[in-house]
């Protein structure tokens, strides 16, 4: 049996961090948007190892920073690698960018089970509806433009749903993203294969880098070693290509043969037993080869996070990948909804920011993979790729930090909350209770035409912080648009 179901504004297709992010940011706008997730959630996933931009930037905007707080994840400060031509491991800091600095310097390792969970209820609470074991099988298509989903719910019942966009974040394993047309370009550099478990009693780098990622690169690839909590690590070994029969047989003795072979890893595992119950008992391995989409977009229909594009794991920049992507593709659909633009004019914008963002790291990622190199030369590397003033280490730190755009929703994503609040805090303050403490005050605030200059005053303001762009956002490119004041549409730059 099939059943319609009612109109929607938007169908997302994919309950993990792109789809969340989306979702969300558009029910905020109050668009009827509803989310189909094919898992019940709390799900595995892997990805553990978040980004500034990420925890400070997008969740801020989400309105989940003290649901995070609350859930006292990991606290990363950066990153510790034993990479490239120095022995020894060298330690990068997020605080050495002045994009990340204070508080907006510290990022979560998180355990995906409750990180997906936590923005998933966001969205219901944001007034996403919300179905879970509800699977997409196919788009529904009308004279070349996507106008909803088939998907089957848990019994098996398939259900038709109309909207006038759809958004495929469905990951890497989507059904539909071939809808979009052309074909998914999987990298000729990065064909690296992931096996990876988890182990409790695993060493601590000494304060205050205990939260810090650890890579270890080893002659057949490198290892990610990632605190999840103070008991729990997630370990795992990305190999070249040429290294895949060796993840083919026993799995466990596959792991751990390659961590004897990477001796800081070993050291670290050295006291640790391997978890062998429950989601982390499982040892797992992925095909993570990268790759983008021809296309990002068609008339209905984007393509958000995974599902557009994966580059190689190294800078834990997938979940930034996703959620950035999820707040552009947002952003595009709130301005359709809200006739500011043709769907054309922010589906481009939404192109090109994307992929801005992929080929960055995707660039730096090519030299990084060159292990001949010591550190101040990817540092060089990154200052390049970006074409950034800042310096080498710098630079670097605001590229693997996801702070390169330097977009306001990614590193000050507090401007745009602050902006509304204060505005109108501020202001409203003002006009409603205008007496002063003195009695000239007083009758200088009682004046009708003092009362009317504020309210004319609070309303110039409120709409400059609403309802136009922050001054120092600039288009990425010629006729491009920028973020209007509060993030959640686009606007043509102020000049
Ligand atoms: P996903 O998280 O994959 O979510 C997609 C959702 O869609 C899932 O919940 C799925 O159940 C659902 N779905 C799928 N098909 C359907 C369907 N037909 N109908 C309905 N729902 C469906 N990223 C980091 O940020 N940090 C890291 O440290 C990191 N390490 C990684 C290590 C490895 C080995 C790999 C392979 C990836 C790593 N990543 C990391 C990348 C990260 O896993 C992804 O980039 C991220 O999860 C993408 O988010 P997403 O929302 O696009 O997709």
């Amino acid at each position: 049996s099939e059943q319609n179901d009612h109109q929607f504004d938007v169908v997302v297709v994919g309950g993990g961090p792109g789809g969340s992010t989306a979702s969300t940011l558009m029910a905020m706008q109050g668009h009827r948007v509803l989310l189909l997730e094919k898992e019940e959630f709390p799900r595995y996933q892997i990805g553990e190892s978040l980004l500034p931009s990420t925890v400070h930037g997008i969740c801020k905007l989400l309105g989940v920073s003290e649901e995070l707080e609350k859930a006292a994840f990991m606290p990363k400060r950066g990153g510790t690698f034993r990479w490239g031509s120095s022995p020894e491991p060298w330690t990068f800091s997020f605080s050495v960018s002045e994009t990340f600095s204070g508080p907006t310097s510290l990022a979560y390792q998180v355990e995906r089970m409750k990180f997906d969970q936590i923005l998933l209820d966001n969205a219901r609470s944001k007034g996403v509806e919300v179905r879970e074991k509800s699977s997409v099988v196919d788009v529904i298509e009308e004279d070349g433009v996507i106008r909803g989903v088939r998907y089957a719910d848990a019994d098996g019942v398939r259900h038709e749903v109309r909207s006038r966009f759809v958004v495929d974040a469905s990951g890497n394993k989507s059904r539909i993203h071939s809808k979009i047309g052309g074909t998914r370009h999987y990298s000729e550099f990065f064909q690296n294969i992931a096996l990876f478990g988890y182990f409790e009693g695993g060493k601590r780098l000494p304060a205050p880098n205990s939260g810090n990622i650890l890579c270890a690169a080893f002659d057949d690839g490198w290892f990610w070693y990632i605190p999840l909590t103070d008991e729990l690590t997630s370990v795992g070994a990305v190999l070249r290509r040429e290294a895949l029969e060796r993840v083919q047989g026993d799995k466990e003795k596959a792991l751990m043969s390659l961590i004897d072979e990477c001796p800081l890893i070993a050291e670290h595992l050295s006291e640790a037993r391997r978890v062998e119950s429950g989601p982390y008992g499982e040892i797992r391995i992925r095909k993570d080869y990268s790759y983008i989409q021809e296309k990002f977009w068609r008339p209905g229909m984007v393509l958000v996070g995974d599902a557009a594009c994966f580059i190689d794991p190294v800078f834990s920049s997938g979940v930034h990948l996703a959620t950035y992507s999820g707040l552009l593709a947002a952003r595009s659909i709130n301005s359709v909804l809200g006739g500011d633009f043709e769907e054309e004019k922010v589906f481009e914008e939404y192109e090109a920011r994307y992929r801005n963002e992929y080929a960055l790291f995707h660039d730096f990622l090519v030299a990084f993979y060159d292990m001949h190199r010591d550190e101040d030369s990817y540092f060089w590397t990154a200052k390049k790729v970006m074409n950034s003033s800042s310096s080498g280490l710098e630079s670097f730190v605001e590229l693997v930090g996801g702070g390169a755009s330097r977009e306001s929703g990614l590193v000050n994503a507090g401007s745009y909350a602050e902006q509304h609040e204060s505005t109108f805090r501020e202001f409203s303050d003002l006009v409603d209770e205008p007496a002063g403490e003195t009695g000239a005050d007083r009758d200088l605030f009682d004046s009708t035409l003092v009362q009317s200059v504020l309210e004319e005053g609070a309303k110039i303001q409120v709409h400059a912080a609403l309802g136009e762009v922050l001054d120092d956002e600039e288009p990425i490119r010629e006729g491009g648009l920028v973020p209007s004041a509060d993030g959640m549409r686009w606007a043509h730059p102020s000049y």
